[in-house]
């Protein structure tokens, strides 16, 4: 191929990521989004590890992700009184460097906008393999052929969809569901968090970058949630409904969260897929193994970015080579992270008593100075367990 030319949908983490590794090697790389405007809510992500650390300081970003970083120290699991009942180290909920999502979104579309084509307010409708390449059809620009085309359209992936078809079955359900948001600072909280529980309900709220503003997460037992159970009505009236009568300052939070505008709500599930390719169509980030929570996205997206732009760009004119060398790569470190995110709903709302109990302890227990390594090693484990490839 002289000069490829690469179809990305999702201009989230994933998709700007790999868009600047191929951009900057001259690739030729159009994004599209969806949104009308880069989609920058979210809460805080993480990273945590050398292989987190390297890729960042591959793509030159480690000291931007610095500059924007969160501060937020250690968060307290307490109790319905406000007692602090075990305090878990910042390493564990923030890593070793924590940002707010849409500051990172920002960060990599200003790295890329001016090497990569980005087109707003658009998605493919359909995808069409021919010897030659991929014809794209548009919502609203021209059908346009590309050589590859990248679902990085999320965890409910369009392209995914188109390609794999429309299988529920990729979605695995964790029975929990989330609503996250922006409250105002009731709880005065100052680079700190704190988590409270009840079986099958939890709340985390954090201190946010304005200090009249907290982060607050609310985690609850549910069913998996259709497309149009997830509206900003729907997430306040599913939270009124599951922490009617919880005790602590829950009350508070609840009324508070009737005023909040960023709303996200859905159900805590992971994507299962047999291959993440097929034909000259890949699928990366949450759209081939993304998870709601706790699966570690954000870092996976851009390690995911770096190996299959490593890959394309050792294997210019061979992609079924170098997406299968992506996959045999990633998969394993993909599974072992997205492992998290079956345990996160259980971990912020115990479903018992005794569950809720034990989990007090074990924290507790992990988190004294005698076992300080094992509790490093735990959290970080996922992370660091891969041997990043050296494409350079
Ligand atoms: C608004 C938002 C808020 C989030 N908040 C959090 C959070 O608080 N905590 C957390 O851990 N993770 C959050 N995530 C998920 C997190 O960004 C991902 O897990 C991770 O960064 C992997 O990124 P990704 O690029 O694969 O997916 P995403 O970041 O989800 O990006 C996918 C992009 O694809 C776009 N898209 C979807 N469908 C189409 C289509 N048909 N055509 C074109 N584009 C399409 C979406 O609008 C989005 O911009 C959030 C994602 C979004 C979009």
């Amino acid at each position: 191929m002289t000069r490829p030319h690469v179809l990305i949908a999702g201009a989230g983490i994933a998709g700007p990521s790999l868009a600047w590794w191929l951009s900057r090697r001259g690739w030729r790389v159009t994004v599209v989004e969806r949104a009308r405007a880069l989609r920058t809510g979210g809460q805080a992500v993480d990273f945590r590890g050398p292989v987190h650390r390297t890729v960042l300081e591959r793509m030159g970003l480690w000291e931007a992700i610095h500059e924007r970083r969160t501060r937020l120290g250690a968060q307290a699991l307490i109790d319905a009184t406000g007692r602090t009942v075990t305090e878990l180290p910042a390493l564990m909920m923030s890593g070793d460097v924590e940002l707010q999502r849409g500051d990172l979104c920002q960060l990599l579309f200003e790295r890329t906008r001016d090497q990569v084509e980005y087109r707003f307010g658009d998605s493919p409708t359909a995808l069409h393999e021919t010897p030659e390449g991929v014809e794209v059809a548009f919502e609203q620009h021209a059908p346009q052929r590309f050589d590859l085309v990248v679902g990085a359209d999320g965890l409910r992936s369009n392209v995914r969809s188109r390609v794999f078809g429309r299988d529920d079955g990729h979605l695995k359900h964790h029975g929990f569901r989330v609503v996250g948001c922006t409250l105002p600072n009731v709880l005065g909280l100052r680079q700190r968090g704190v988590i409270y529980s009840e079986p099958g309900r939890g709340v985390c709220v954090t201190s946010a970058r304005a200090d009249d503003e907290a982060r607050a997460m609310f985690v609850f037992t549910g069913a998996p949630l259709g497309p149009q159970e997830r509206s900003p009505d729907a997430a306040r009236e599913a939270v009124s409904a599951a922490f009617a009568g919880a005790g602590w300052r829950t009350a508070q939070l609840v009324e508070a969260l009737h005023g909040a505008e960023d709303l996200y709500f859905d159900a805590i599930s992971s994507v299962r897929l047999p291959r993440y390719s097929h034909g000259r169509v890949v699928l990366l980030g949450d759209a081939a193994w993304g998870g709601t929570l706790g699966g570690q996205g954000t870092p996976m997206a851009m390690v995911g970015a770096y190996v299959l732009a490593g890959e394309l760009l050792a294997n210019p004119d061979a992609h079924a080579q170098a997406f299968a060398r992506f996959e045999a790569r990633l998969r394993p470190y993909a599974l072992k992270c997205q492992g998290g995110a079956s345990h996160v709903g259980g971990f912020f709302a115990p479903r018992t008593r005794a569950g809720l109990f034990l989990r007090n302890h074990i924290y507790g227990l992990l988190t004294t100075k005698p076992l300080e390594r094992v509790f490093e090693k735990l959290v970080t484990h996922a992370a660091t367990g891969f041997a990043l490839p050296d494409y350079t």
